[in-house]
């Protein structure tokens, strides 16, 4: 069994981040699913060529591609110790696909990052001048706040309802938000 811990917040709340740190100290799988696609673009996959726009403009990818992506991913040996999800499910199909898989991947734990429009408009911004990440634009990053309040956020509730959430103030330090976070994996 491959425990999932996601990790859920709006672009630019340091999920990223968080996840790398967290998953290297607790030996778990890191899949961002982000990063899957920004490779795929990168690799002109067919994947890749469906992808490149709807990233550009900070829309989502069809749920039924991203959903493929990730099973298969999990099915990754490295997978088996648990695994951080970072940046997926991000609609309420996508966390009913893994509700569907629940045997084998239960989410074990929700970690809700929270922070201001505001904060994240400026961190994406300024990650902006060195990512060389197309869709770190202002137009980019209001369609993706955009996007995440009206088909991520619901998620928000869909997990509290399960009980297994916990919400981590995102703005303030890096090693003081990790050392937040981190008090949920020693317990
Ligand atoms: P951020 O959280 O800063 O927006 P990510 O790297 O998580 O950055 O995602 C970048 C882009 O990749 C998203 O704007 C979206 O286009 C695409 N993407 C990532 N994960 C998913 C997903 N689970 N479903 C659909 N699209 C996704």
């Amino acid at each position: 069994m491959t425990h999932l811990v996601v990790f859920l917040g709006p672009p630019g709340a340091g999920k990223g981040t968080q996840a790398i740190k967290i998953a290297s100290e607790f030996n778990l799988a890191h899949i961002s699913t982000g990063d899957m696609l920004r490779q795929h673009v990168k690799e002109q996959t067919d994947l890749g060529k469906i992808a490149k726009s709807l990233l550009d403009e900070g829309k989502l990818v069809p749920d039924d591609l991203v959903i493929q992506m990730l099973i298969e991913r999990l099915s990754h040996d490295d997978c088996l110790g648990g695994t951080i999800l970072d940046g997926f499910p991000r609609t309420l199909p996508q966390a009913k696909s893994l509700e569907k898989i629940n045997d084998k991947f239960p989410v074990v734990k929700v970690i809700v990052f929270e922070a201001d429009q505001e904060e994240l408009t400026k961190r994406i911004l300024l990650r902006g001048e060195t990512s060389g990440r197309g869709d770190d634009t202002e137009d980019s990053i209001r369609v993706r706040l955009e996007v995440y309040q009206k088909d991520t956020e619901p998620l928000i509730t869909y997990y509290e309802d399960k009980g297994i959430t916990t919400k981590i103030n995102a703005v303030g330090n890096v090693d003081d938000i990790y050392k937040e976070i981190s008090k949920e994996f020693i317990k």
